[in-house]
């Protein structure tokens, strides 16, 4: 199975669905709500499987932030994603209430 077929599996699809309802549907980075959303790996590791991902790992993320952490930023930066997404959790739940 690849990566990509990995990412048709409904394992995946509820998994995914698990963290865009925690999201409440709004990208982590920018705050964005009407963009197709993406849920973004934070670590990712070969061994597992996309749905085997802890939550804490997975951040939902616009199409447009998605393409610049796939694109212009390092590791560095999701480590960094990471934090600032720690940071404003309760931001995000409580604007969103
Ligand atoms: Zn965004
Ligand atoms: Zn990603």
């Amino acid at each position: 199975m690849t990566y990509k077929e990995k990412l048709k599996d409904p394992r995946w699809q509820r998994k995914r669905l698990e963290i865009l309802e925690r999201d409440k549907w709004r990208c982590r980075a920018c705050g964005e709500r009407n963009q197709i959303m993406h849920v973004h790996h934070l670590s990712y590791s070969k061994s597992y499987s996309p749905w085997d991902c802890d939550n804490s790992e997975l951040v939902t993320l616009c199409s447009e932030c998605h393409y610049i952490y796939h694109n212009f930023y390092s590791r560095i930066l999701n480590e960094k994603l990471k934090y600032v997404v720690a940071f404003f959790d309760e931001y995000f739940f409580n604007t969103e209430a």
